[in-house]
């Protein structure tokens, strides 16, 4: 009788470990193992420096995160994600924004940390000259 207790007991701490075990990790740790290969997933991203453009499905984006020194180990850009370049080597490839008006593509974030538009769009608005 009292060893049924102790194996009830023992079930019940295995059966809480994993629930907490499932309850404390993190998402993105789950999101990152199915991120889906979809066109639709898909993101633009162009090299800065030479312009060579990529579509990155979400798979794609999380593999080139996880390839070692594919990523710039600098954090003094603050939050700008930069992917190195095939081409040109350098840590300048960064996710763009398609300006539909003037056919061409902008970094939504600029390499310093500042917010991307449309060099074109901002000069028609008289915002820089
Ligand atoms: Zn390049
Ligand atoms: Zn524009």
């Amino acid at each position: 009788m009292k060893s049924n207790v102790i194996w009830l007991l023992a079930i019940l701490v295995i059966l809480g470990g994993f629930a907490a075990w499932r309850f404390l990790t993190p998402r993105s740790l789950e999101e990152q193992s199915v991120a889906p290969n979809t066109a639709e997933t898909a993101t633009n991203w162009m090299c800065l420096q030479c312009n060579q453009q990529t579509k990155l499905t979400a798979r794609e984006y999380e593999t080139w995160r996880e390839t070692p020194g594919k990523l710039d180990g600098k954090t003094g850009r603050g939050t700008v994600t930069a992917f190195k370049c095939d081409k040109c080597q350098t840590f300048t490839v960064v996710r763009v924004e398609y300006c539909d008006k003037h056919d061409l593509y902008y970094a939504r974030m600029n390499l310093d940390g500042t917010t991307g538009d449309c060099d074109k769009c901002a000069r028609e608005a008289g915002l820089r000259r």
